[in-house]
């Protein structure tokens, strides 16, 4: 009995599996047509300056509106697309669209500042030796200054970068692009390596701002997180904070001097005229 009840498990979980192969060789097949079809569109969620609450850009964040499946996240499809390659045409319409949206936030913006974008970049698209040129050009056809850009790269993409790897990224960085190190203290990066990358910016992960959410927030967390927070000023870096759900947190770590923060306890990622709203709640008061 056991053993017949065990083996319908498998069954079960094998059905699983296979089902989500399936779906996983759907999308991958379904991708190049999906980019020409314009099924792809791009969310942005506001980063907010701690010191004084104003909103100061935003990142962007792609999603896949699937004829069948509906709104699918980054998580489900960026991976197929990395491993198929088609993230370098993709990644290439995302910088191309955000770019385009930032210079029209500050077209309209009259408010505190011009706003910036972030834009995640993929290891694939770091290797592909077109990046530097796209950029330029994505950069002059918009009319958009290099510094309201920032690019975002996971700590994991540079974790043993050698030359080859960092010198598009130095050339991005002398025109004035910042680059943000995504994701920071997931990955095992030596943290002198740090003086070694073009990086302006850490965004540390949202493990570290989880650990804050209740009071008083876990003390350890809040030594790592001060500990890091010095070392990147220290190395003239800002730091900016992921996964900001509550008050309470968002307080914590201003207290804690982080420069940046980014989540929903100021606005989910959504259309990009509700940041334009956002900044001029700013703007007015
Ligand atoms: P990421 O760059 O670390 O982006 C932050 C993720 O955290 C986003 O998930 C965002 O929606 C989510 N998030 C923001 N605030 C909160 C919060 O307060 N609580 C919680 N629980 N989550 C929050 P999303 O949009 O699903 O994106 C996932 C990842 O997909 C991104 O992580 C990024 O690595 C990747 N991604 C997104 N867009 C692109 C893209 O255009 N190109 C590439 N290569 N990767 C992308
Ligand atoms: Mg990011
Ligand atoms: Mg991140
Ligand atoms: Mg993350």
């Amino acid at each position: 009995r056991a053993k017949s009840a065990g083996g319908n498990r498998y069954e079960v979980a094998d059905a699983e599996a296979d089902a989500r192969a399936i779906t996983r060789h759907g999308l991958t097949t379904a991708l190049p047509a999906a980019l020409d079809r314009g099924e792809f569109f791009i969310e942005y969620q506001p980063l907010v300056h701690l010191g004084d609450g104003t909103v100061r850009g935003a990142e962007a964040l792609v999603r896949w509106l699937h004829p069948q499946h509906g709104v699918l996240g980054p998580d489900r499809f960026i991976p197929l697309a990395e491993r198929t390659g088609l993230i370098v045409p993709l990644g290439r319409w995302v910088l191309e669209q955000s770019v385009r949206q930032a210079r029209a936030w500050q077209q309209r913006h009259g408010g505190t500042g011009p706003l910036r974008v972030n834009v995640n970049l993929s290891p694939c698209q770091l290797t592909h030796p077109g990046l530097v040129q796209d950029t330029v050009e994505i950069l002059e056809r918009a009319g958009l200054e290099p510094d309201a850009l920032c690019l975002e790269v996971t700590e994991s993409a540079l974790i043993g970068a050698d030359d080859d790897l960092l010198k598009p990224l130095r050339r991005l960085a002398e025109m004035g692009i910042d680059i943000a190190l995504d994701d920071f203290g997931t990955g095992y990066s030596n943290l002198a390596n740090l003086r070694r990358l073009p990086v302006r910016v850490l965004k540390l992960d949202r493990s570290f701002t989880q650990g804050m959410q209740q009071f008083p927030a876990d003390p350890v967390d809040l030594k790592i997180v001060e500990g890091i927070v010095s070392l990147a000023h220290s190395l003239d870096l800002a730091v900016t904070v992921e996964g900001v759900e509550t008050g309470a947190q968002a307080e914590q770590l201003r207290i804690l001097g982080c420069d940046t923060a980014q989540g929903w306890y100021y606005a989910r990622p959504g259309p990009p005229e509700r940041l334009h709203e956002l900044a001029l709640v700013d703007a007015t008061g």
